[in-house]
């Protein structure tokens, strides 16, 4: 039995069946490459979804994990530590002062963090902070059908999946969905009553999907008019994924009053935050939120690697190259299985003509490329935002035999 068949049949004895068996067993990672306990090589070309910012075994987030454990790993939030407050203020600055030519926040606005350990635990965050700023006569939210925000009960409830959600209502918040991307739906369902909208600039979860341009600003018209928050959730999009420090900052810079991140924030470690904007910076008290593992000094040390790393090797030009080139590439793909590639940045979304992506997956492992089928017809793409020019071309110039091999039976191949 290989070492792989030998994990996964103690995975599926041990484990909760929540994620079924992964096919693939990782054992160590390099840069943008994975070696599973049998030895085979894989281009990792989803990053633990979005999650490995920087690639696996980087020296910085590995000098900074290392420097931290052996300073102090842990101090509970009884006491405050440098690596928290510094990445704090780095995540403040970074919403104000994005850079050239890209628009922020007004260098004015007051802007507080919370940390807590995934994408659901800050939008738990942004959901109690609703509740305490909208007071009891607003009592309901909006958010979009298809959208994610995480599988604990409130981050759950604003999620737009029936498959995943229904089954475990009631829920305490209610929950009004609308179909994403269109302006005019979202203006019905926001009357004064709405404590919030949930957004995501691009539904990661629903297969990359893109709403149509200006839509942020669509949101923050209809929340200003009604007195809802906007509550971006940029758990997937932000920290650099779509060549842009966070995706709100393109498109003319819509800015929320609360926003949410985790994944690519740690670069591999536990670490969720929640912005709040202007009065959403400070309507929680002391006693009003926590939780023992948040933002500690260990995973915010890590970050700090993640953001000092991102600007001082070029990674959001790089996102942004890589990722356009990688558009060209798969565009350029002549089969009849492939619909066209979207997305932006490191962050894309392969479009299939048939629900094959789970097929196309497996065939695509059997290459050595780690891909995820998204969606029944859609594979995501979203490596490490180190990538290189010749690794995107090693997958694209693989893509023809992998689609090929992947064409349902009946259709066999060219004749
Ligand atoms: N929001 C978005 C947009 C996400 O993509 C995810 C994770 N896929 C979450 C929230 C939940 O994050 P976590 O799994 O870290 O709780």
């Amino acid at each position: 039995m290989s070492a792989t068949a030998e994990l996964r049949e103690r995975f599926r004895s041990a484990l909760m069946p929540t994620y079924g068996t992964p096919p693939v067993a990782i054992a160590r990672g390099d840069g943008c490459r994975v070696t599973d306990v049998d030895g085979n090589h894989y281009l990792d070309l989803i990053a633990g979804i979005a999650v490995s910012a920087l690639g696996h075994a980087h020296p910085a987030l590995v000098r900074a994990v290392r420097d931290q454990v052996a300073a102090v790993a842990h101090t509970s939030n009884l006491f405050v530590h440098e690596p928290g407050v510094e990445l704090a203020e780095r995540l403040i600055r970074l919403v104000r002062d994005p850079g050239a030519g890209v628009t922020g926040a007004a260098p004015d606005t007051d802007v507080r963090v919370f940390f807590g350990n995934s994408g659901s635990e800050a939008n738990e965050a942004a959901l109690k902070l609703v509740r305490l700023a909208a007071g009891p006569s607003r009592d309901y939210v909006v958010s979009t059908e298809s959208g994610f925000h995480g599988r604990t009960s409130g981050a759950l409830a604003v999620t737009g999946k029936p498959a995943i959600r229904d089954k475990f209502g009631p829920f305490t918040t209610d929950v009004r969905f609308v179909p994403y991307g269109d302006p005019a739906a979202l203006r019905a369902a926001v009357d004064d009553s709405c404590a919030a909208v949930f957004v995501e600039p691009t539904q990661g979860e629903a297969g990359v999907v893109q709403p149509p341009s200006g839509y942020l600003h669509a949101v923050r018209e209809v929340c200003d008019n009604s007195g809802a928050a906007f509550v971006l959730d940029e758990v997937q999009s932000g920290v650099g994924r779509t060549g842009h420090w966070f995706a709100h900052q393109a498109d003319g810079g819509a800015v929320p009053d609360i926003l949410t991140l985790a994944k690519g924030l740690g670069g591999g470690l536990p670490i969720g935050a929640c912005l709040g904007f202007g009065d959403y910076a400070t309507a929680f008290a002391k006693g009003d939120h926590g939780t023992t593992f948040g933002g500690n000094p260990v995973a915010a040390s890590a970050a700090l690697a993640v953001l000092d790393t991102i600007e001082s090797e070029g990674l959001l030009a790089n996102a942004a190259e890589t990722g356009a080139l990688l558009a060209e590439r798969v565009a350029a793909v002549d089969d009849p299985l492939l619909a066209g590639i979207h997305g932006t940045g490191l962050w894309r979304g392969i479009r299939l003509t048939r629900p094959v992506a789970a097929d196309v997956q497996e065939h695509a492992a059997a290459h050595g490329f780690l891909v995820n089928a998204v969606t029944p017809d859609t594979l995501r793409i979203a490596p490490p935002l180190t990538i290189s020019a010749e690794e995107i071309l090693e997958f694209t110039e693989a893509l023809p035999s992998i689609l090929a091999e992947s064409r349902p039976q009946e259709e066999g191949t060219a004749p």
